[in-house]
C-alpha cells in the first residue's frame, strides 16, 4: 500500500466547559473535585415536575467564543433536546441546539510546519454535560455533580489533513478560548475534550471518504496518535477494495490503537424536538458589541506584539502565548527588565520544565526572574551559574546578589586568573591537547569543561575559549615515542 495515493480528511468537534459560577439550568456550583453528588439538585438530576432556566452567563460566555473565532453571533437562537438513553444522562435527554446555534461561520488561522492554514469553524452551540460514570470492582457509580455543567461545542470543517494539524488546531483554539476567561481549558479535568472525525480518500476523489468518530480524546498527543492510527488503518482497508464501515470508536492508550465502540448514530436517531421548557434566547445587537468590546488581546496578536516589544524569537513568543498565564508572567519579568531574551530563554528552558501545572504558575517571582536575567545580561554570572541560581529559586526565595557575593559566585573574568586555570587544565589533559593539535577540534569541548570544573563552573565561557584557542596555538606538546 502506498500512502501517497490517500489523503486524510479531518473535522473536530470540540467540548469546552465554559467558566460560570453556577450550572446552565440550576443554580449548583460548577466547582470541580468536591464528593460525588454533593452538587446537584433537582434541576440538573432530571426529576419529573423540575424546570430548568437558563443561566445568562453562559450564553454570554459561549458568544465571546464565537466572536474570538470571528463567527457570526446570532441575535436570535432556540434550544433542542437530543434523546438518547445512557445513565450518565438523567432526563434521558440533553439540552443542546440543533437547527440554529448560536454561532456560525468562523474560523480559526493556525500555523504549521507548512505555512499559515485556515481552518473553518461550522459552528458554536450551547449544550449541557452530563454526569460521570464511575466503573470501579466491578460495578458501575454515577456522579451528577458534572450533569448540567454549561458547555459550547465546537464543530469545525473538515479542514485538517494530519494528525500533527488537528493537534495543532486544538492547541490554537485552546489558546484563545483561554485568553478570553471563557473556560479552564484543562484537558487532564476534562473540561476541554476532543472527538475527532477521520476520513481517507484516494487522491484526486473529490467526494469524502466515510468517517468515523473517535470520542473524548483528552491529551493533544493523543489526539495526533489516534488520528495517525486511523488513517493507516482506513488507508489499508481502501487499499484491499473494502469499505471504511461508519463508526464511533475510541482510543485505547496502552495499545495506541481506536476500538469500536458502536455502530454511529444518525440525526434521526436523536429525534431532536424544540425544547419546550425553555424560551428562545435573544442577544440584541448592542449586547453582541458590548462582547465584543469586551475581548482581549487574543493570542496571536499578543505574540506578535511580544516579539515587536521585546525583540524575543517568533517560537518562543508563540509558545508563552499558548498559556495566557505564562505570558502574563512574562510580560511582568520583561517590563522591568533590560535582557527580556535572556529572560524568555530562562523561563522558557529552566523554569517552565520545572513547572508543569496548568496554567503555568511560577514558584519563582517575576521580580527575582528579572534580577536574575540581569545578573546574566550584565555579566555578573555566567549561565551554567545563573540556571544553578534558578533551580535554587525553585526551591524558596532568597536575595540573589547578597547570595552571588556572599558565596563568591560570580563569574570569573580577570585574565591573569584564567590564564593560570588554562594552562594547568592543558598539563593536567595532554590527550586533549594532542587531539585537538592533531585536528581533532572538538577536543577543545572537553578541555572547556575541565576549565569550568576547576572554577565551579564560574568561569567566563567566552573567554575561555578565546583563551584556550590562543594559548593552544602557543603551546609545545611533547611527543612520546
Ligand atoms: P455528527 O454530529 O454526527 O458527529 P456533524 O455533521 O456535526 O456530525 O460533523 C461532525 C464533524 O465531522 C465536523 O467537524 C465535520 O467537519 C466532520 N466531518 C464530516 N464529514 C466528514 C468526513 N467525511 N471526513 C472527515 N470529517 C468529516
Ligand atoms: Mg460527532
Ligand atoms: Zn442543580
Amino acid at each position: 500500500m502506498k500512502m501517497n495515493d490517500f489523503e486524510a480528511v479531518i473535522g473536530l468537534e470540540v467540548h469546552a466547559e465554559l467558566k460560570t459560577a453556577s450550572k446552565i439550568f440550576c443554580s449548583c456550583s460548577t466547582a470541580f473535585g468536591a464528593s460525588p453528588n454533593t452538587q446537584c439538585c433537582p434541576i440538573c438530576m432530571g426529576l419529573p415536575g423540575a424546570l430548568p432556566c437558563l443561566n445568562r452567563r453562559a450564553v454570554e460566555l459561549a458568544a465571546m467564543a464565537g466572536l474570538a473565532l470571528d463567527c457570526t453571533v446570532s441575535p436570535l437562537c432556540r434550544t433542542d433536546r437530543k434523546q438518547y438513553f445512557y445513565p450518565d444522562l438523567p432526563k434521558a435527554y440533553q439540552i443542546s441546539q440543533a437547527e440554529l446555534p448560536l454561532c456560525r461561520n468562523g474560523f480559526l488561522t493556525i500555523k504549521t510546519l507548512a505555512g499559515e492554514r485556515r481552518i473553518g469553524i461550522s459552528r458554536i452551540h450551547i449544550e449541557e454535560d452530563a454526569g460521570k460514570l464511575i466503573h470501579s470492582e466491578g460495578s458501575t457509580l454515577i456522579d451528577y455533580n458534572r450533569s448540567g455543567i454549561p458547555l459550547i461545542e465546537i464543530v469545525s470543517e473538515p479542514d485538517l489533513h494530519t494528525g500533527r494539524e488537528a493537534a495543532d488546531y486544538l492547541r490554537a483554539l485552546r489558546a484563545v478560548l483561554v485568553s478570553c476567561g471563557v473556560t479552564d481549558g484543562k484537558m487532564q479535568e476534562g473540561s476541554l475534550r476532543c472527538d475527532v472525525n477521520v476520513s481517507v480518500r484516494r487522491v484526486g476523489e473529490k467526494k469524502l471518504g466515510v468517517r468515523t468518530e473517535i470520542k473524548n480524546i483528552n491529551s493533544f498527543v493523543f489526539v495526533e496518535k489516534a488520528i495517525e492510527y486511523e488513517i493507516q488503518r482506513h488507508a489499508a482497508l481502501l487499499a484491499d477494495g473494502k469499505e471504511v464501515p461508519f463508526e464511533t470508536r475510541r482510543y485505547d492508550e496502552a495499545s495506541g490503537k481506536t476500538v469500536l465502540m458502536r455502530v454511529k448514530e444518525r440525526a434521526e436517531d436523536y429525534r431532536f424536538m424544540k425544547e419546550p421548557d425553555l424560551p428562545p434566547i435573544y442577544l440584541r445587537e448592542e449586547e453582541i458589541e458590548a462582547l465584543r468590546a469586551m475581548l482581549p488581546e487574543l493570542p496571536d496578536a499578543r505574540a506578535e506584539r511580544l516579539v515587536r516589544e521585546y525583540a524575543i524569537a517568533e517560537d518562543d513568543a508563540r509558545i508563552l502565548c499558548s498559556d495566557r498565564a505564562l505570558a502574563d508572567y512574562f510580560e511582568a519579568v520583561a517590563d522591568n527588565c533590560r535582557y527580556p531574551r535572556l529572560a524568555a530563554n530562562l523561563l522558557l528552558t529552566d523554569l517552565l520544565r520545572r513547572c508543569q501545572t496548568d496554567p503555568f504558575h511560577s514558584p519563582v517571582s517575576a521580580q527575582r526572574l528579572s534580577s536574575l536575567a540581569a545578573l546574566l545580561g550584565e555579566g555578573t554570572v555566567n549561565s551554567t551559574t545563573a540556571k544553578k541560581l534558578l533551580q535554587r529559586l525553585c526551591e524558596g526565595d532568597f536575595d540573589l546578589s547578597a547570595t552571588v557575593e556572599c558565596e563568591s559566585l560570580g563569574q570569573i573574568r580577570d585574565e591573569a586568573i584564567l590564564k593560570k586555570t588554562v594552562l594547568e587544565t592543558l598539563e593536567e589533559l595532554p590527550r586533549a591537547v594532542s587531539d585537538y593539535k592533531n585536528g581533532k577540534t572538538a577536543a577543545i569541548k572537553s578541555l572547556q569543561g575541565r576549565v569550568m570544573a576547576r572554577t565551579q563552573g564560574r568561569a567566563d565561557p567566552v573567554m575561555t575559549e578565546r583563551l584556550l584557542k590562543t594559548l593552544l596555538a602557543e603551546y609545545e606538546v611533547e611527543q612520546h615515542v
